[in-house]
């Protein structure tokens, strides 16, 4: 291994240059499933390994402290190492963990978690330790997706490709088989591939954003066995449906065939027009004893069976006797409100997305429930507009906050109004173990300490992991001793 190198001015360059070759330890996995080596202090980041192994590799890129390395030749392979179910695995952007043991894949998202909760969110790690309960697994990783979102695109020659995006690029590989998605939507695919090659459609083109067909959305859903088929299409006259149609009935469960109209350049895939050309404008799906309505346009949960346990997660830890008034911020077609709902005295469900509102009342009706009540807005204005105006005093005061909000976590005025209205605990379910930590931390700054932890694989083959903590309001005597720590903690900085 190279000796440290230093610049002119005599300080700590780069310990390495490019083109040379290392023989390295893999210690870690990168976000994107890379895997990351360690020496003295120096990161390298290589595609394709994996924890555990030892390589031989070539560095690409040096940083200062830091570089990426392609690697050559696995010297020793690591005991987690597995054959990959898919030929893919290595080009997709999807399930960068294929190469990994399921077992090592869980323990990984848990210490990300932990690590998360730790550094971001300044928790002691044997508290953490102590509290947080082992994740929750699935039995099989595979084939467990309701939803498959396939590109369309147009290769080089003009040949139809559908597949998925290629790591970090919008390149698409062309297969019709993913090893995460339920069969009936890879045998979808097949048929829609067929489909659009016999009936003159184009498939679209990125760059000059001309074509007719741009995604394949397919939908199941789980116990009730509907599904649903939308095509993302640049324009409402596409040839041949009828006889799409007519081959996709042929499949029992086919519930909804529908048009989304997305005629801009853009890279969001959905637009807001929808058109059904066969059937009902939703499907239905069951997650426990509740049926939920599920349109095109709505976030669902994609993993059906580990949802429940997510869910029963929250439910849980909300620790709700019956009389209590809750709040599910972020609700989507209010899935965690209604579960809640028959252990609470009132729930507010609130959700950005009009339609996803719509289906979170009709879910409400349609399971007779009625202590739930919907608003449509920005979780943050709704919260203080719940808090200030009269009209909303039933349900001003609640006694549990649930949020569960995208990527990039709570907004920060949704925080403080949490703090303001000081529920007695707040069920935090996140996607993002880095802004559920740093949310965390705002939430224990503010008088709430974490009580309890589990991670949710929901995302098997993939370095996503689903996260549920709560946390309960410091006692009194807690908080004094919160805040003489804070005090002497400034006084000693
Ligand atoms: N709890 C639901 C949805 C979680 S996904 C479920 O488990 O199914 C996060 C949801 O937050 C999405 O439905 C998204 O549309 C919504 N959202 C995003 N930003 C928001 C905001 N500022 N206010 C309210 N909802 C928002």
């Amino acid at each position: 291994m190279s000796a440290v190198r230093y610049d002119k001015k005599g300080s700590r360059g780069c310990p390495f240059s490019k083109n040379e070759e290392i023989k390295i330890n893999i210690d870690d996995i990168g976000v994107n499933g890379e895997g990351i080596g360690h020496t003295d202090g120096y990161a390298f980041f290589v595609n394709g390994a994996v924890m555990g192994d030892y390589i031989r590799a070539k560095v690409l890129k040096a940083n200062k402290n830091y570089g990426y390395a392609k690697l050559l030749e696995i010297i020793s392979p690591s005991p987690y190492r597995t054959e990959p179910v898919c030929k893919n695995a290595d080009k997709c952007g999807g399930c960068t963990l294929q190469h990994l043991t399921y077992e090592k894949q869980l323990e990984y998202k848990e210490n990300k978690v932990k690590n998360c909760l730790v550094r971001i969110g300044g928790i002691g790690k044997e508290y953490l330790d102590s509290i947080m309960q082992p994740i929750i697994g699935m039995e099989n990783p595979y084939n467990y997706r309701n939803k498959a979102q396939f590109p369309v695109g147009q290769g080089k020659n003009g040949e139809i490709l559908i597949g998925f995006f290629a790591g970090r690029t919008h390149s698409i590989i062309d297969t019709s088989f993913c090893c995460i998605q339920s069969e009936v939507s890879n045998h979808i695919v097949g048929i829609l591939r067929n489909w659009i090659k016999r009936s003159r459609n184009k498939p679209y083109n990125e760059t000059t954003g001309e074509g007719d067909i741009r995604h394949i959305i397919i939908r199941n859903g789980y116990v009730t066995g509907e599904i649903m088929v939308c095509l993302v299409v640049t324009h409402k006259d596409i040839k041949g449906i009828n006889l799409l149609i007519k081959e996709l009935v042929k499949l029992p469960g086919m519930t909804s065939i529908c048009l989304n109209i997305n005629d801009e350049k853009t890279n969001r895939i959905m637009g807001p027009e929808v058109v059904t050309v066969y059937g009902r404008d939703y499907i239905e799906g069951k997650i426990g004893d509740i049926l939920f309505r599920i349109s095109p346009l709505s976030f669902y949960q994609v993993n059906p069976i580990q949802t429940e346990r997510l869910y029963k997660t929250a439910l849980d830890y909300a620790s709700l006797t019956g009389s209590e008034t809750v709040w599910d911020m972020y609700c989507g077609i209010g899935t965690i409100s209604l579960f809640l709902a028959g252990r609470a005295k009132a729930v507010l469900g609130v959700e950005i997305v009009p339609q996803a509102i719509e289906d979170a009342k009709k879910n409400g009706e349609i399971n007779n429930i009625s202590n739930a009540v919907f608003l449509c807005g920005a979780a943050e204005e709704i919260a203080e507009k719940v808090c200030s105006d009269k009209e909303y005093s039933y349900i001003a005061n609640p006694d549990v906050i649930v949020v569960d909000p995208p990527r990039k976590g709570c907004d920060k005025k949704l925080l403080d109004t949490i703090l303001n209205v000081s529920p007695e605990r707040v069920v935090y379910v996140s996607c993002d173990p880095a802004t559920l930590a740093r949310d965390v931390k705002i939430l224990r700054d503010g008088g709430y300490e974490l009580v309890k932890a589990r991670a949710c694989d929901m995302f098997g083959m993939s370095g996503h992991v689903e996260t549920v903590v709560c946390l309960s309001q410091r006692k009194p005597d807690d908080r004094v001793t919160a805040k003489m720590e804070k005090h002497f903690f400034t006084e000693l900085v």
